[in-house]
This record gives C-alpha cells, structure tokens and sequence, in this order.
C-alpha cells in the first residue's frame, strides 16, 4: 500500500483544527441554524481567527497562504457538521482569492484586510436566470460611466445575497462569449433589489437569493457609486503579517474564543 496520497503532518493538524473548529461551533447548532434561518456572524468571525477566511490568500496579503488540498480539508470537516457554513465559507475564500490574485494594490488593501478576518463576508456572482453551466451565456451588463460602472442584469443562486458585504461578479463588457466578461467588485447597498430565489434540500438556511441590478436609480439620494470596481489584472503588494498561519501551524489557534 502506497503511502504517496498520504496527508502530509501539517495537513492532519489542519484537518483536526477544522474538525474541532465544527464539534465545538457548528455541528451543536447547525439543526437550530437552520430551523431558525440564523446566519452565524459570530461563527464566521471565529473562523476567520482561525485563518479560516483566507486559507489560499497569500501571506502577503495576510491570508494563510495555504492549497486547495488543505481548503478541501477543512471545508470536508465543517460539511460534516454544516453543509450550508461549508459552502459560505468555501465560497468566502474564492473570491477573496479572485482579489489577492487579480486585484489592484488599492483593491486589496481595501477589500482584503476585512475579509481575511471575516469582519466581511464575500459572495461570488457568477448564475444568472438564464445562465449556469454555460457561463459564458451570462448576459449582467456593465458600463463604465465617469469613474463608476453601471451594472444592468440578475443574478440567481449567490449564496449570501443580501447578507454579505462584498460581491465578486462576473458581468459582460464586451461582446465575445467568455472573452467579453469582467470582474466587479461590487459593495453592498450599491445594488437596489434582493429578493428570495428558492430552497435547496439539504442547504435551507443558506440564503441563495437573486441580485436584480435592472433599473438602477441615477438620482433620488442613490449613492453615484452604485456600480462596481474593477478587478485589473495585476498584482500589488500589501504587505500584512501572515500570524494565522504561524498560529494554525503552531496548533495555538485551536483555543477557540
Ligand atoms: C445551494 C446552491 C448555491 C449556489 N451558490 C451560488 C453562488 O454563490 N454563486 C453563483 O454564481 N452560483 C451559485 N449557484 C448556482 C450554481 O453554480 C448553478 O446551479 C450551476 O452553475 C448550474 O447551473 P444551473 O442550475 O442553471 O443548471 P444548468 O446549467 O441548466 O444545468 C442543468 C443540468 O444540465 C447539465 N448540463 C449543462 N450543460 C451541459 C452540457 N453541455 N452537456 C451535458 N450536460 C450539461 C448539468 O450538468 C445539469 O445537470 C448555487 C447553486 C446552488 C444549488
């Protein structure tokens, strides 16, 4: 019996973190969660001290510079107690990675100290109505006027809409199918209309709702800057202290709050 996929001792102690992570703050709680369509803020925040926000954000950008295997891990550990709290988080680390990876310096130092903690949570914005597998279908437009962009379209599915702070969407600058699509980092309260979008089994307390970003104000006490910033393709460096890793590492951060 080869031992070649075997977890690595690093690994192993992320996994037991991330499982008494669940046994301690999810797994007793998870059924009330759900009977009560609770959302957890104080749980996301414990997870974020735990790195647990930013597990492939880099070091630099004071994530715990981590892989997909070890994401794997720990979201494979909360699924046990929590499909739902997996699922937000796993999403969370997604787009903060989309901005560690493809943000601006001023995208991150602004985005990215927040999320890294989970003061912020992010939702990712990619289904729309009519387009899922297809995503190159999408049709969320957004057009650059002045120093803002004014996005026109729906989304379905995002998990956290309406909850979360920050959302990471894909919307269509250009006509090619995939080549035409852009990344916005959009705020909450610059987009008009949540509504509930529908229940999955087994997820109930997630709240996947539909972004309408159709007929956007112009005047009224609307901020201007209702659109969304732009994700250029290049790298800054912010330089925060990466303490979770040395702390997830060193097994401290298992005393939970
Ligand atoms: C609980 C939940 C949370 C979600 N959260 C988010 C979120 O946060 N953000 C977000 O952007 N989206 C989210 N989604 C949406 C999810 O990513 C989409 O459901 C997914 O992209 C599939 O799209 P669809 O449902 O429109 O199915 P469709 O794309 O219509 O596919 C329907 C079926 O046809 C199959 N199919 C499609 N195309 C082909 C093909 N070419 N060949 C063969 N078979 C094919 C698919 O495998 C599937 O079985 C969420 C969905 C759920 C259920």
């Amino acid at each position: 019996m080869t031992d070649q996929f075997a977890l690595t001792a690093d690994q192993l102690a992320i996994q037991d973190m991330a499982r008494k992570f669940t046994a301690d703050r999810i797994t007793p709680f998870a059924a009330e969660w759900d009977e009560k369509s609770h959302y957890p803020v104080d749980v996301w925040k414990a997870a974020g001290e735990l790195g647990f926000g930013a597990i492939y954000v880099s070091e630099a950008s004071g994530g715990i510079g981590l892989g997909r295997l070890e994401a794997a891990l720990i979201m494979e550990a909360m699924a046990y107690g929590c499909p739902a709290t997996s699922a937000y988080i796993s999403i969370h680390n997604m787009a903060a990675w989309m901005i560690d990876t493809y943000g601006s310096a001023d995208l991150k130092e602004r985005f990215l100290p927040d999320l890294v903690s989970m003061d912020r949570i992010a939702s990712y914005c990619l289904t729309e109505p009519g387009s899922g597998s297809d995503a190159a279908a999408l049709k969320t437009s957004a057009r650059l006027d002045g120093d803002h962009y004014v996005l026109n379209g729906t989304k379905q599915f995002i998990s956290g809409a309406g909850y979360n702070d920050v959302y990471v969407c894909m919307v269509r600058t250009g006509e090619h199918k995939s080549g035409g699509i852009t990344c916005l980092v959009v705020e909450k309260g610059t987009w008009p209309v949540v509504r509930r979008a529908g229940k999955e089994a087994g997820l109930e307390r997630q709240p996947d709702r539909a972004g309408d970003f159709r007929g956007l104000p112009r005047a009224g006490g609307q901020p201007r800057r209702r659109g969304g910033r732009r994700l250029p393709l290049r790298h800054g460096r912010a330089r925060w202290r990466a303490a979770q890793h040395r702390r997830l590492l060193a097994g401290r951060g298992t005393a939970l709050p």
